[in-house]
């Protein structure tokens, strides 16, 4: 899973702040140079790194005080308030020009990188919002380049314009404007060629189109897998080319995260979308906040609500998230959400936006992740009415009952139980970590 070293270490060493009742300088200290050690870890540059820690420094020396928070947390809430920052604060859209223009998209990136996949994906995500998009076959280079797009345009239903792989991508482009103002469309996506490896007349060619063309928004593909390597594409492309918004890809694998952590600051652009599959519905908005409190591994609550709010009917979700919020579900809640959770799409996805849950999937092969779905499932109906109502009442004797009820192991029950309780406490953090904390005192 994407950040899972990262995320790992970050909850070790918060767990230890969070312990300890006074924090002296050199707690506070050790505590970021550990925070220092993991971002390198994890490949986020050197530079980005050094600012971040520097920025921490100053605002948890500056003595600010947060409310009703321990010292701990305030360190904590400062690391997280500046790893959103980092990533860009606010989340940003697509920049389009009013429906009655044609708002011209070129799409950049390293071959390999998803840039075919993407572009029919940011596709469907216009046509989803009202647009008319229209596809424009550039890459004439790669033999497979042009039925590749038009492979995904019609999973998508959107058309690709296409004039062979004799023309040049200037004149293609032209050509696509034209047809699209002849029909109607009110996007034009440029799907352009790709190197393997960062090249002159690749940029070249990018500049040309633009010359020839009114390109709105010069957007780029990167592979979150491969680390700083990402990271130098889009310097590089930002310098030499210039680019309006980065889409991450692959986030659903297992990168380390550095890509995601580093572009913003290294670029000054946004990342405005991230993959999270080969599917073409697997795109998603980012979200700064969103992303660090799944760092962090507070979950990503919001996302889950929402992901809710779209499976489920209103008044449950409406219901699931003010219990959430109020950290005040049961065993019977968590029930009726393992419930909902085939129709979800599968348990990883969910659990991962769990507090405390992403690490707890470390390495876990989701058939196995069902089958203990359906194990929790059966420990859960083995308790009373009572016990699933008020999670207070477990005690030794009544998880013995539970695991003879459901034929587990005690082990599990217990590990259930614990895994409940965290999640709750987490919860219950969340509101004054997310930003709901008063300020106080000298840093504010
Ligand atoms: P291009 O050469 O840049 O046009 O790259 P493609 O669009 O052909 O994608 C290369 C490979 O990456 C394909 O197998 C895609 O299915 C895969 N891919 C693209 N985006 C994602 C993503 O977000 N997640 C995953 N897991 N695979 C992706």
């Amino acid at each position: 899973m994407a950040f899972e070293s990262l995320s790992d270490k970050l909850q070790n060493i918060f767990k230890n702040l969070r312990g300890k009742g006074r924090l002296s300088e050199a707690d506070v200290k050790a505590a970021l140079k550990e925070v220092k050690m993991a971002l390198l870890e994890a490949d986020v540059s050197f530079k980005v790194v050094k600012q971040f820690i520097s920025s921490i420094q100053e605002r948890a020396v500056g003595e600010e005080v947060f409310g009703s928070l321990t010292p701990g947390q305030t360190v904590i809430k400062i690391v997280t308030e500046e790893l959103i920052k980092l990533m860009g604060s606010e989340t940003t859209e697509i920049a389009l020009k009013p429906a009655s223009e044609i708002t011209v998209i070129m799409m950049a990136g390293l071959q390999g990188a998803g840039k075919t996949t993407t572009t029919a994906k940011i596709a469907a995500k216009l046509k989803a919002k009202g647009r008319k998009p229209l596809l424009a076959a550039c890459d004439v280079y790669r033999p497979a380049a042009i039925k590749q797009l038009q492979v995904n345009g019609e999973k998508v239903g959107i058309p690709v314009f296409t004039m062979g792989d004799k023309i040049s991508p200037v004149d293609i482009a032209k050509g696509a404007i034209e047809h699209a103002s002849k029909n109607g469309f009110n996007v034009v996506i440029l799907d352009t060629a790709g190197r393997l490896h960062i090249d002159e007349s690749m940029m070249e060619e990018l500049i040309r189109i633009r010359e020839a063309v009114e390109v709105y928004q010069t957007l780029l593909v990167v592979d979150a897998m491969t680390g700083q390597d990402a990271v130098n594409v889009a310097g590089t492309f930002n310098d030499k080319v210039g680019i309006d918004g980065v889409i991450l890809t692959k986030l659903d694998g297992d990168t380390r995260g550095g890509a995601a952590l580093s572009i913003r600051s290294v670029t000054g652009k946004p990342i405005l979308y991230i993959g999270m599959g080969e599917k073409l519905s697997d795109l998603e908005q980012f979200y700064p906040d969103r992303m660090a409190s799944r760092i962090l591994g507070m979950g990503d609550i919001q996302s889950l609500i929402e992901k809710a709010a779209a499976e489920v009917d209103e008044e449950q979700a409406k219901e699931l998230s003010q219990k959430l919020r109020k950290a005040e579900f049961d065993y019977n809640d968590f029930l009726s959400q393992m419930q909902q959770i085939k129709k979800m799409g599968g348990m990883g996805s969910i659990l991962s936006m769990m507090p405390g849950m992403g690490s707890q999937l470390a390495g876990v092969d989701m058939d196995e992740g069902e089958r203990s779905l359906r194990r929790v499932e059966s420990i859960i109906l083995s308790m009373t009415k009572e016990e699933r109502a008020n999670p207070g009442l477990m005690n030794p004797s009544r998880k013995q009952r539970i695991a003879k009820g459901a034929g587990v192991d005690v082990s599990e029950v217990n590990r259930l139980v614990k895994q409940f309780d965290q999640m709750k406490k987490m919860m219950k953090q969340m509101p004054g970590l997310m930003g709901g904390g008063k300020r106080k005192g000298f840093g504010g």
